[in-house]
């Protein structure tokens, strides 16, 4: 049989259990699937827990995508870059730390017909999910990546995950999105302005209307599927993808590395998306 778990703080609102669990299920796998919460600091005591209960693996939410690290045996190269770990592996004793986020969105741009490789990436906020965007794009071959953020210094800093290609940091103001949006090819949302239960959204979004009209425009909040900007760039007939592609892929890669083989992601993101969202 294999144990899973989803651990973070809070932890009730995580998708984790319903998507795992189906892939499972799809699969024919025995599994036990936990959602924990475990608070800031109490990831000795839960790493306790995973070895003497031999979990096989778990995810990470807020806020131990980085506290994780020092606790870990081997983390993969993503995880490094990133310093941020969402999926663990438990094996043999010893416990492996990977980030399947940037491979997740790799995967639902794909779905959706696009990559980052030839684009000017704009990226609008600068926290966990932007480096490991800014990471990819990157290395996928984006010709520029720029990323606006409230906090000038974190854009700063994020923009070093990027090697090997033209980088900007600047701040998120409305002049600054604007000029931005001229020359974006891919433009992401990575704040959470829009998202359910969140109170702030974009003041204004005329900057959408800047951008060259075969832009792709990419929303990672998946809550609701539609968010303001989303909506506002459909009317303006641009393409737009949510984040809802890839939250599932990077569940299902999570998925790969707990089983140690290669699934077939088409076939079972169609199967998730309708057995628990449909
Ligand atoms: P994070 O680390 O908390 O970073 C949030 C970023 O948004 C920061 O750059 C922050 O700016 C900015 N921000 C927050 N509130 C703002 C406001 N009122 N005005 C302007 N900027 C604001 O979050 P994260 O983990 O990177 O996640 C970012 C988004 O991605 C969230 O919406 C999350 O739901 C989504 N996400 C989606 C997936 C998926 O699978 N689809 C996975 C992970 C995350 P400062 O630096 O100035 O604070």
């Amino acid at each position: 049989m294999i144990k899973l778990a989803i651990i973070g703080d809070p932890v009730e609102h995580s998708l984790s259990p319903v998507i795992h669990s189906a892939v499972m299920e799809y699969l024919g796998i025995d599994y036990e699937y936990y959602r924990v919460q475990v608070k800031k600091g109490d990831l000795a005591q839960f790493l306790e827990r995973v070895r003497r209960e031999d979990i096989t693996g778990f995810n990470l939410t807020m806020p131990h995508k980085t506290d994780i690290i020092p606790f870990l045996d081997e983390i993969d190269s993503e995880a490094k870059v990133y310093n941020s770990v969402n999926t663990v592996k438990y094996e043999n004793g010893w416990l492996s730390g990977y980030s399947t986020d940037a491979d997740g969105y790799k995967e639902a741009l794909a779905e959706a017909g696009y990559s980052m490789r030839g684009k000017r990436v704009v990226i609008l906020g600068a926290g966990g999910v932007s480096g490991t965007i800014v990471s990819k794009a990157a290395r996928e071959g984006a010709v520029s990546i720029t990323v606006l953020n409230r906090t000038l210094e974190k854009a700063e800093q994020v923009i070093k995950c990027a090697e090997g290609c033209s980088c900007r940091a600047d701040v998120l103001s409305d002049e600054n999105m604007r000029a931005c949006a001229r020359e974006a090819d891919v433009l992401v949302n990575a704040t959470p302005l829009g998202m359910t239960g969140v109170a702030h959204n974009f003041e204004n979004l005329d900057f959408l209307a800047e951008l060259p009209k075969d832009a792709l425009v990419s929303d990672l909040i998946y809550s609701p599927r539609k968010t303001a900007f989303l909506k506002r760039a459909e009317e303006l007939g641009r393409n737009t993808i949510n984040g809802f592609g890839m939250l599932i892929y990077q569940a299902l890669i999570a998925d790969e590395i707990y089983l140690g083989r290669k699934l077939d992601l088409h076939a079972l993101k169609a199967y998730v998306e309708e057995k628990c969202f449909g």
